[in-house]
């Protein structure tokens, strides 16, 4: 078992998860089963409650677990499942540590942050190697280095550099600004922060330096000098237009040779199959960067001004457009205060209705479903789209005047979306969060069947509400079709319009499990949808 630590310093937002996913990526090309941890130094258990407007997006596990974005990157970068025992938070050590001393467990000793919750820390580390074969753990810590909250985190990780006797190797990530009247890069504050690493007992053996331009040999040798690293392991990651370049530019400073050969050194060799190509990597940067042609799609949202807001879903049309090529430039549309007219979709190729929770800018959302119902432009409605999808249409086209979510609306005649009762079967309802893999069965015959061509899926779900079971014969009838439920038969997954080239959604997150080289489904069926209506209107 080894592990790799990569800390921040400097400043955050460098991308140091960008990192962290793409050495998980070239590691297990490396033919190494490798997994990656997420240390969150904030006090909160998870990011279930978190706002998007200061974290990005909640990301949402198999087990159900609501964790940090991050998650997200990793799991799609290793193409591996994770679960709550990827992201450690002060949240959760705390917590444990209380509950034991409350139960008795510390025999009537102080309980102190070392070691008891360095302790915990520890345990909880090594616990995710144990569960399943790992050559080698990534951990990441959030923030940066001399934040209170992370002390803790990074005194255990010293302390286990004692106990794991050369199978711990560090990376610090900092950032090398560039004085912009004098165009010179500046290392100043990198040496302060390695200082201040060095200070808590941590000495790197890998420094990143993240900057706006490329780092010449003598900047990385000053770096070095006054870091005590080795030159060749002080290493220049510029800006990147594309984050799938990154495992490349990480390849190229040949990081992963270093990282293996310290531990080979040390007497802790790890097998491996040497160096990769990265043919397929390349191939799907390829198409990113180069794509034969392009849509433009609408993401009609409330939180579009935040970066990250709806990450995953921008990876899932990468993906698309690795696999395809065709290209998908993303139009945000702000549902609270851009859609008074439909202006801010003309020209749109398609429409994508993204998750939420709240009443603000669900009227927005229900305008552009209108406009891409009757106008006949690809739309896909996920979550709390695929809800809006059935209040739109139970108001215009069933005339349910007031037809409404009971999210929004409780007193609404036509509760077309609500709460499912109890008395269905199903058990617990009524307000608890559905969470996590979930299984969706599709019916044979539906655009959705010839879509995935499989009867059963397992997809990610995040909601409390659901179709109103007493309007499935209403919606059905007037050709609004349920083309998949949950294994109960009572829940409904998927809906399509027959009479429409793409007018589909889903209670499930499809974006969640989208991968580089097994994108979803449904985004491709948008995409590739969207393409049919651009080359209609260019009458190709
Ligand atoms: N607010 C809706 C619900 O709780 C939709 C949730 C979502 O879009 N993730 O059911």
């Amino acid at each position: 078992m080894h592990y790799v630590v990569i800390t921040g310093g400097v400043i955050s937002g460098i991308g140091k998860g960008t990192i962290t996913s793409s050495l998980g990526y070239l590691l297990k090309e490396r033919g190494l089963k490798v997994n990656i941890l997420k240390i969150d130094p904030y006090l909160n258990y998870d990011a279930g409650t978190m706002n998007p407007y200061q974290h990005g997006e909640v990301f949402v596990l198999k087990d159900g677990s609501e964790v940090d974005l991050d998650l997200g990157n990793y799991e799609r970068f290793l193409d591996r499942d994770l679960t709550s025992d990827n992201n450690i938070t002060t949240g959760k050590v705390y917590s444990t540590v209380i509950e034991r001393e409350r139960r008795g467990d510390y025999l009537g000793s102080t309980v102190q942050i070392i070691p008891h919750i360095t302790d915990e820390i520890k345990r909880r580390i090594r616990n995710v190697t144990q569960q399943s074969e790992t050559d080698i753990l990534l951990i990441e810590v959030g923030g940066v280095v001399g934040d209170i909250e992370s002390m803790p985190f990074l005194e255990a990780l010293r302390q286990m550099k004692l106990e794991e006797d050369g199978r711990m190797f560090f990376i610090h990530v900092t950032y090398v600004p560039m004085l912009s009247s004098v165009g010179e890069l500046k290392t100043k504050p990198t040496q302060h922060s390695v200082k201040e690493l060095r200070s808590i007992g941590i000495q790197p053996d890998s420094i990143i330096a993240r900057s706006p331009g490329i780092l010449s040999e003598d900047v990385r040798n000053k770096i070095a000098l006054f870091t005590q690293v080795d030159n060749k392991a002080v290493i220049g990651v510029p800006d990147v237009s594309d984050i799938f370049q990154m495992p490349l530019v990480i390849n190229e400073s040949n990081l992963v040779d270093i990282i293996l050969e310290k531990f080979r050194k040390e007497g802790n060799n790890i097998e491996n199959v040497g160096k990769s190509e990265l043919i397929q990597w390349k191939n799907l940067l390829r198409n990113i960067l180069n794509p034969k042609d392009k849509v433009e799609i609408a993401i009609v949202g409330k939180y579009v001004n935040l970066k990250d807001s709806y990450i995953s879903h921008e990876h899932a049309f990468m993906h698309v457009t690795g696999n395809t090529g065709i290209g998908v430039k993303i139009r945000w549309v702000n549902s609270e205060t851009e859609m008074n007219d439909f202006e801010k979709l003309k020209g749109v190729h398609g429409i994508l209705i993204p998750g939420g929770f709240g009443s603000r800018g669900i009227e927005g959302k229900i305008k552009a479903i209108t406009y891409a119902r009757k106008n006949k432009i690809p739309i896909l409605g996920i979550c709390l789209g695929f809800q809006l999808q059935v209040v739109e249409y139970s108001r215009n086209v069933l005339d349910f005047k007031d037809a409404n979510s009971t999210e929004f609306e409780p007193g609404t005649h036509y509760p077309v979306i609500d709460l499912l009762p109890e008395q269905i079967g199903i058990t617990k309802l009524g307000g608890t969060m559905r969470l996590g893999d979930k299984p969706v069965l599709i019916k044979e015959g539906t655009k959705a069947y010839s879509l995935y061509r499989t009867n059963l899926i397992h997809e990610r779900h995040r909601h409390r509400y659901e179709v109103n079971p007493r309007y499935l014969k209403d919606l059905e009838q007037s050709g609004l079709k349920f083309a998949a439920t949950d294994e109960t038969g009572y829940r409904m997954e998927i809906l399509e319009l027959v009479d429409h080239p793409f007018f589909m959604g889903s209670q499930f997150h499809a974006e969640f499990k989208s991968r580089p080289f097994k994108p979803s489904v449904l985004h491709l069926g948008l995409v590739e949808a969207a393409y049919q209506y651009k080359k209609f209107l260019r009458n190709d």
